[in-house]
């Protein structure tokens, strides 16, 4: 079954600017903002611009253009709070929950970017 994106999702609303957010950094593309109930010290979403609900949804829908703004802006996040390991920081872990399966709250794509401590293993068993 095709993706039906629901323009009502609260990352809409942010994209609309009927939702505040405390932005981290914005690209034609793409917005980076803090998660409103961090589960880490660095807990930032990176979301597109474009109404894609799911990583696969974004990959085979999306522009190159999106997709490499999209991918930029994440490592540019990443550079950006000083936790790349190639420079020195400590690390992070990428997260993009997707669908039931995934327990994906919201249905606009977004990857979540944690850090600031170790955090435990992957999954709980
Ligand atoms: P999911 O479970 O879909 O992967 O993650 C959704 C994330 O969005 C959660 O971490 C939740 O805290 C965050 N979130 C939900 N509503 C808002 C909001 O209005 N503003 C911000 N900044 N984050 C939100």
């Amino acid at each position: 079954m095709p993706f039906a994106y629901d323009d009502q999702n609260i990352f809409a609303k942010i994209l609309r600017g009927e939702i505040p957010n405390d932005t981290v950094m914005e690209t034609e593309h793409s917005l980076a903002f803090n998660d409103i109930q961090p589960q880490a010290p660095v807990h930032v979403l990176v979301i597109p611009r474009g109404p894609y609900v799911t990583w696969d949804h974004f990959a085979a829908e999306a522009t190159d253009a999106e997709i490499t703004d999209y991918t930029r802006t994440i490592q540019a996040v990443i550079a950006k709070l000083g936790i790349s390991p190639g420079e020195g920081g400590q690390g992070y872990r990428l997260i993009a929950n997707s669908g039931e399966a995934g327990i994906q709250e919201v249905p606009h794509l977004h990857t979540h970017i944690l850090s600031g401590r170790v955090l435990g293993r992957m999954l709980q068993r």
